[in-house]
């Protein structure tokens, strides 16, 4: 039963060949059986999961129908869930219960879904490996000496653990794409402003987004349908039409243009990553696609000026978190100061710490100029390159990391080194622009993820070359040895 993709629950449970009840039970026992030894939950919420697939069962019962209806499914646990904690992975929120639903989780749960839990994270969903959680380290199930990708790495080796079917994310800097690509499942950062953040406990504002991790093209297109629309309570959200996404998923790809950037084969990309890469090109080229290599000029001052806005942005939103409004207190504080820096040193894990450090340095008077506001413009200039390129093709096409997931440990001494496994995913942030991650093929028995980049609100396009993709490959049927 724990194989069943979303799809083919949605079938299951409409040809009543089993209950949601039925089915929450089996993945809850293979939770409790399995995840020690991946660490993907910070919580389980079985009390919870056992009454939403009760009441999903009855409304299918009186007539309902819906993809998503009695369908198991996780939060990243920077997803505000009423009553329930909500840590996203720090000291700092360990106790912290939110008194509402973040609109991705609410509107999901009016679909039917059923909350297993919550899922571990990177502190603050900083970090590329999910080593930084308070909850300690997430294993990769394909390698447990393995990084899972980070930050969304307890949603991705959940999922590809078949622990559950899909769960929810969320991608600053490439946190849906990079998991995705570790650990061998599909993942959609879906447009800036296609799926409403509040709730959702901010990273990066401008750069923040929610979307789906699942095992293919198919289960990402239903729970974005879920997930995605307009939000008053998000003024970034887009009041825009939400299209059909499994609908889009047929479209014959004769003719469709795909661009391959040839600042992608640079040095940094292990070479075996490359020929899969040129693979799943020959393999779309098979389906009708016409290839054309393009120049993205500026993608190599991404990451300094990604990692220049995110933090500047993470040290303002984080600023809230001062044991006096929201957050961990320490004990016994002598006075005022002593209370806020206590309470911050004690509740912020290193990576975060460092984080507000470098952000609260750039935006500082004297620096601003010199760092943010260059930033800025480095990333006009990226999303200037995706405008052209965009005249030209249809989708873009390239790795999504430019190695394997790393050993647990490996780059813990040296940030920096974490920071640039980030280059094939952060200018979709920058951007604003929709991006997909695909299995692709293994090197040394790790998953390597091929990413699809697209036009604002083509999510459809990038769902549909994926599911073309998944019907004519096996990659994303692999599943890991023990799971
Ligand atoms: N690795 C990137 C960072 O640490 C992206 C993280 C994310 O997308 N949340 O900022």
């Amino acid at each position: 039963m724990h194989h069943m993709t979303l799809a083919e629950i949605a079938r299951g449970l409409a040809d009543k060949k089993f209950s949601s009840e039925e089915l929450t039970q089996v993945l809850l026992a293979r939770i409790a059986q399995l995840d020690p030894q991946l660490n993907s939950f910070i919580s389980l919420t079985q009390e919870l999961a056992l009454s939403q697939a009760k009441a999903a069962d009855a409304r299918r019962a009186n007539g309902e129908t819906g993809a998503l209806l009695g369908a198991p499914i996780a939060h990243k646990d920077l997803f505000c869930t009423q009553g329930i904690r909500t840590s996203c992975g720090s000291k700092m929120l360990d106790n912290f219960k939110a008194p509402y639903d973040a609109t991705v989780v609410a509107k999901l749960a009016a679909a039917g879904t059923v909350t297993l839990g919550k899922t571990n994270m990177d502190e603050f969903a900083m970090g590329s490996a999910n080593e930084s959680s308070y909850y300690g380290a997430v294993k990769n199930p394909w390698n447990l000496e393995h990084v899972p990708g980070g930050s969304s790495g307890g949603s991705a080796a959940a999922v590809a653990a078949r622990l559950l079917p899909a769960a929810t994310a969320t991608d600053t800097g490439g946190s849906i794409r990079q998991p995705a690509a570790f650990t061998n499942l599909t993942g959609l950062k879906p447009t800036y402003g296609r799926v409403s953040r509040w709730g959702m406990i901010a990273y990066a504002s401008s750069l923040d987004q929610g979307g789906p991790l699942a095992r293919t093209a198919e289960d990402c297109a239903i729970l974005l349908q879920g997930m995605a629309g307009f939000d008053p309570n998000d003024s970034t959200s887009i009041d825009e039409p939400v299209p059909d996404y499994s609908a889009s998923l047929n479209g014959s790809l004769q003719g469709l243009r795909i661009g391959v950037p040839k600042e992608y084969f640079s040095a940094g990309l292990d070479p075996r990553i490359a020929e899969l890469v040129h693979n799943s090109v020959k393999a779309l080229e098979k389906l009708g696609a016409v290839i054309k290599e393009i120049s993205l000029p500026n993608m190599q001052h991404a990451i300094p000026a990604y990692y220049v806005i995110a933090p500047a942005e993470a040290s303002s939103n984080l600023s809230r978190f001062d044991g006096v409004r929201f957050g961990y207190r320490c004990e016994n504080p002598e006075n005022l100061i002593d209370l806020y820096k206590r309470s911050r040193g004690e509740g912020f894990g290193a990576e975060v710490q460092r984080r507000i450090m470098v952000g609260a340095y750039a935006l500082s008077a004297g620096y601003y100029d010199a760092y943010y506001l260059k930033a800025q413009k480095i990333r006009r200039l990226v999303k200037n390159d995706f405008m052209a390129a965009f005249n030209e093709v249809d989708i873009i096409l390239g790795p999504t990391t430019p190695n394997p997931a790393w050993k647990l440990g490996a780059k813990n001494s040296d940030p920096v080194a974490e920071y640039l496994e980030d280059v094939y995913t952060i200018t979709a942030n920058l951007a604003g622009l929709p991006g997909l991650s695909m299995p692709a093929g293994f090197v040394d028995g790790l998953p390597v993820g091929v990413q699809l980049l697209a036009p604002y609100f083509q999510e459809g396009r990038l769902l549909n070359v994926a599911h073309q993709y998944q019907l004519n490959t096996d990659w994303h049927t692999r599943t890991p040895t023990g799971f």
